[in-house]
């Protein structure tokens, strides 16, 4: 008994200590400036190393609502610059946390135009104008991505204006603001969207029926390679361009959860939700169907992002993965914001970290 008043008393008094300490103001701009340094050290440079294919997941969720996710976005690092599919909402939040530089923007690359795939464009375009980026932005997408890119522009114009007026020319340039729309045509299912002998990038038709056009991207760099479905139900363009592909992103959507959803909107008297839940059903792809077009493209791995809707905990996770282990037993994996995959050339390795660990 005297040993546990003994502890307890010694740990009252270190804890009244330490909070006394904390309201020392010398004690919090020590504690303030070592995390100013922590957040803004430059990115290790080896994210941009050329000798791997590199990809990271800036964005897991879709439009529903949900802490810690950003809606669709997915980062490939190759030869020294970083391409975005899709700048979903909050994935320029995302972006700026892990400290990637924004002179190494190669290209942002559009699938279609729904907003939770081009939420945070003009964010996207502002922030790493701000941040320095050296050349005007290149948008590629389908079809339509003139008007898109002329929208976001107008919106951002005053703020453009704003920022050069109060910055100056030499800092925040209006040229090296602009974004430069690159409507890309597609070829029968597909089109060249890059080729620079090491970097291919190849946008493919997909299944997003009624919302036309919609792409999915295959990028492959030096032997390696990684697909991103874009929206899409299970299609046969999905599965012929990831062919042997080392990784899949595929998007996935729970009827089981979805349909209680619409069912619950039914119950609380909110037709409108319940129409939209009923909608969304039949333009998504299932976890397990998913793992089907996996299966049949033969890839090595396949994530799942553009989670409908992105599992809270791990019991909502089990429902949403329900039966695609009987499909695929391994290769699957739930995607989250800042899942990375290293890809060495010259290598079949697949490596995986966590940028939120930097
Ligand atoms: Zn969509
Ligand atoms: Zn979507």
């Amino acid at each position: 008994m005297k040993l546990f008043f003994y502890i307890f008393g010694t740990l009252a008094v270190l804890l009244i200590s330490g909070a006394l300490l904390l309201q020392n103001p010398a004690v919090q701009d020590t504690l303030v400036q070592r995390e100013i340094t922590q957040r803004m050290s430059s990115t290790p440079d080896d994210l941009f190393s050329e000798d791997a294919l590199r990809v990271t997941l800036c964005g897991s969720a879709a439009p529903m609502p949900i802490k810690d996710r950003a809606a669709a976005c997915v980062m490939v690092i190759a030869g020294g610059k970083f391409y975005i599919v899709d700048t979903g909402n909050r994935s320029t939040n995302n972006l700026g946390l892990w400290r990637i530089p924004a002179d190494r923007v190669g290209a942002v690359l559009l699938t279609h135009f729904h907003s939770d795939h081009m939420g945070d464009l003009g964010e996207f375009n502002m922030m790493t104008w701000a941040q320095g980026r050296n050349a005007p932005l290149d948008v590629y997408g389908p079809v339509g991505v003139n008007q898109v890119v002329e929208g976001f522009t107008l919106a951002y114009a005053l703020d453009s204006s704003y920022r050069t007026a109060h910055h100056g020319d030499d800092y925040l340039n209006p040229t090296i603001g602009q974004m430069i729309p690159k409507e890309i045509r597609l070829q029968g299912d597909s089109a060249t969207v890059l080729d620079d002998g090491d970097l291919k990038v190849t946008m493919f038709a997909v299944n997003h029926a009624p919302i036309h056009p919609a792409v999915g991207y295959r990028f492959d760099y030096k032997g390696r390679s990684v697909v991103i479905s874009g929206d899409t139900t299970k299609t046969e363009t999905t599965i012929k361009y990831s062919k042997d592909a080392d990784i899949l992103f595929h998007e996935g959507l729970s009827r089981n959860i979805v349909k209680q959803m619409e069912v619950e909107s039914g119950n609380t008297g909110n037709s409108q939700l319940e129409k939209i839940m009923f909608d969304i059903q039949d333009y998504h792809t299932s976890p397990v169907e998913a793992a089907e077009v996996a299966n049949e493209a033969n890839v090595k791995e396949l994530v799942l992002y553009h989670l409908v809707p992105a599992p809270p905990n791990k019991v909502a996770e089990w429902v949403f993965m329900r039966g695609v282990k009987d499909v695929r037993s391994s290769g699957v994996t739930v995607g989250y914001d800042g899942l990375t995959y290293i890809l060495p050339i010259n290598s079949k390795d697949i490596y995986q970290e966590d940028l939120n660990d930097r």
